[in-house]
């Protein structure tokens, strides 16, 4: 399904992904770990297509098309989605109407129709439902004023609204308390295991990944990929330490 082949890329002109190459075949969880500053989520940002990251060098193929040729909301349209590490706040819009509005101009990118009022809400609900999301929170803006868990949780709802074939979850359990990463686990599960999609989970730590079993731990070091493992590798770090295990 993602197909990353000898990746480089660079901002401000300082390479950060140096010959990363990757591949995660639909059906499958894989997990990618790595110190601070390894470049995890320069790997999210460049398959999400933000601006100031550039390409110099590799590909990387999302069903058998070329993901860097897309404009970021082909990208999204094509069922590519991107959870960050610190989700934006967006004053003066709900989170309904924001929720509303990705999906529809996703439906119509894909020529589908959009939902109606009272589809999106009960589509809405079972998510938030889903996720333990108090409902009433998806009527006030966009994150604004909600707690770290909460902003995963609601990232979640979101990624349950728009059903992506593809998820890129940066950091998701970063700032979770024990509740609430059992709870965005078994939505990431509920959401994404399916024989026609897959997760790239980027994390610090082992302990999502006792909710969300990946097929594959691959370790970031240095912009690249250095060590693939299974499950055990996780374990294996959390005791043993990057510079032990990725030497
Ligand atoms: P990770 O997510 O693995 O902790 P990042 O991808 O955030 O790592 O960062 C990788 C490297 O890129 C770090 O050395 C960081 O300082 C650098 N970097 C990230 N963003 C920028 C930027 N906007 N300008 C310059 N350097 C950056
Ligand atoms: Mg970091
Ligand atoms: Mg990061």
């Amino acid at each position: 399904m993602l197909k990353i082949d000898n990746l480089h890329a660079e901002i401000d002109g300082k390479t950060i992904l140096n010959g990363l190459s990757l591949e995660v075949p639909a059906g499958e969880v894989h997990a990618i770990m790595g110190p601070n500053g390894a470049g995890k989520s320069t790997l999210a940002y460049v398959l999400g297509g933000r601006p100031g990251y550039e390409v110099t060098q590799g590909s990387v193929e999302f069903n058998g098309i070329d993901l860097l040729d897309m404009e970021p909301h082909e990208r999204a349209a094509a069922g590519l989605f991107l959870g960050f590490q610190y989700p934006v706040e967006i004053p003066g819009v709900s989170n309904l109407q924001f929720l509303r509005e990705a999906l529809n101009s996703q439906r119509k990118a894909r020529a589908e129709e959009p939902l109606t009022g009272g589809e999106f809400l009960k589509l809405a609900k079972d998510k938030a439902a889903l996720l333990k999301l108090d409902p009433e929170m998806l009527k006030r803006h966009v994150n604004v004023g909600f707690s770290g868990g909460e902003k995963k949780r609601a990232e979640m709802v979101q990624m349950g609204i728009l059903d992506p074939r593809f998820a890129v979850l940066d950091e998701t359990d970063s700032g979770l308390d024990i509740d609430a990463l059992r709870v965005v686990g078994d939505g990431i599960n509920a959401i994404m295991r399916s024989p026609e999609k897959a997760v790239l989970l980027i994390t610090h730590y082992q302990r999502l990944l006792d909710y969300v079993t990946p097929a594959k731990v691959h370790i970031l070091a240095g912009g690249r990929i250095v060590t693939t493992g299974g499950p055990e590798l996780a374990q294996k770090l959390e005791a043993e330490g990057y510079e032990a295990v990725a030497a």
